[in-house]
């Protein structure tokens, strides 16, 4: 069995409206206590034998390189996982603005291109992103990443009361594509109803906000999705709900790579669902790695439950709204109706 087990050292900077990982306060976790947790996993047995045969460690969840041991981190995670520690696209952009080390370091790792998240201008952008100076860090990083040679990947996350105002970072975007010298890769999203963005569900786009849009944003969105027409990357509510009404397969989201969530709390978290009390797996501390583990195999908890063995059509007609013109897909449908289900069994 391949996982990663993943550790919120030092949380964020941030707090994200969307953010999926949900609010939880900073913890600072010593190096002594994340090889423990490391060498829980790596000792767990299930009936005599060794159940995990790759193991990888991160040691954040949350913002990358966030602490600021973080090179010393990297070594850690390197030496404790069995094989490679992935770099992703990700990398903290409240470090890049203040720490003149950090991108010839992402470099020198081989990272070349840097995801950055826009809301709009300054306002938008400081007031999603949980903290005032988002905005002017995002810049200040433009300039970082392009004098270092490593471009940045712009997601812009899209909400009613956003849209009309994002007209105003065009020059912005455009201005970075000519100093980069080649096509910026950028794109408009929209947050996942996890975590805390299951508050923004009220402020969810319909077809007529994204009319809106500016042509700039239209015509990058579609590149990067490779397709043709902007209207296919998401359906109405209603549009979806006839064929999920029908869908007698639970949700069953996995993601690519099984990765355990480890709190600063060291409560345990899988992947598939949310950092919330019906997701946990256990306290690594108190229940320990038998019991977590015996939760998680035996698909012990509500969320695990909800995602593997309840069927969509269910949610669908407990849940599912036949008027609803907000746009979505399959995969937020079931989150969102997973987490009502749950709140309802409360
Ligand atoms: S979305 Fe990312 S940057 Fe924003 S609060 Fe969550 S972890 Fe931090």
């Amino acid at each position: 069995m391949k996982a990663a087990v993943i550790m919120d050292i030092a949380g964020c900077p941030n707090r994200c409206r969307h953010c999926w990982l949900g609010h939880e306060k900073n913890p600072r976790t010593s190096m002594d206590d994340y090889q423990w947790v490391a060498g829980q996993f790596k000792g767990y047995r299930l009936n005599g034998s060794t159940y995990f045969d790759d193991l990888i460690f991160n040691s954040w969840y949350r913002e990358p390189d966030y602490a600021d041991n973080y090179k010393e981190l990297w070594e850690l995670d390197k030496s404790l996982s069995t094989s490679p520690p992935p770099r992703f696209e990700l990398a903290s952009i409240w470090r890049l603005a203040r720490d003149e080390s950090y991108a010839p370091w992402l470099k020198s790792l081989g990272v070349d291109v840097v995801q950055v998240t826009l809301f709009g201008g300054q306002e938008n952008t400081d007031y999603f992103s949980g903290r005032k100076g988002a905005f002017n860090d995002i810049v200040k990083s433009f300039d970082i990443l392009i004098n270092n040679k490593i471009a940045p990947r712009v997601q812009i996350f899209v909400y009613q009361t956003n849209v009309s105002g994002l007209i105003n970072i065009v020059p912005l975007l455009r201005d970075v594509e000519a100093r980069l010298g080649f096509s910026l890769d950028c794109y408009v999203t929209i947050s996942d109803p996890m975590g805390a963005g299951y508050d923004l569900e009220d402020i969810r786009v319909t077809k007529e906000d994204l009319l809106k849009l500016p042509g700039y944003l239209v015509e990058k969105t579609m590149r990067n999705k490779g397709i043709d027409e902007f209207s296919d990357i998401w359906k109405e509510e209603r549009e979806l709900l006839p064929g999920l009404t029908e869908d007698n397969a639970p949700p069953n989201d996995e993601p690519d790579i099984l990765a355990f969530m480890v709190s600063g709390d060291f409560n345990v978290y899988p992947n598939s669902g949310e950092i919330a009390p019906y997701a946990c797996l256990g306290n690594l501390k108190s229940d320990g790695i038998n019991a977590v583990m015996d939760n998680f195999i035996n698909r012990k908890t509500q969320s695990l439950k909800l995602n593997h063995e309840t069927p969509v059509s269910y949610f669908a007609k407990k849940y599912g709204d036949s008027n609803g013109i907000k746009l979505t897909d399959r995969y937020d449908l079931c989150k969102k109706w997973i987490r009502k289900e749950a709140a309802a069994k409360l």
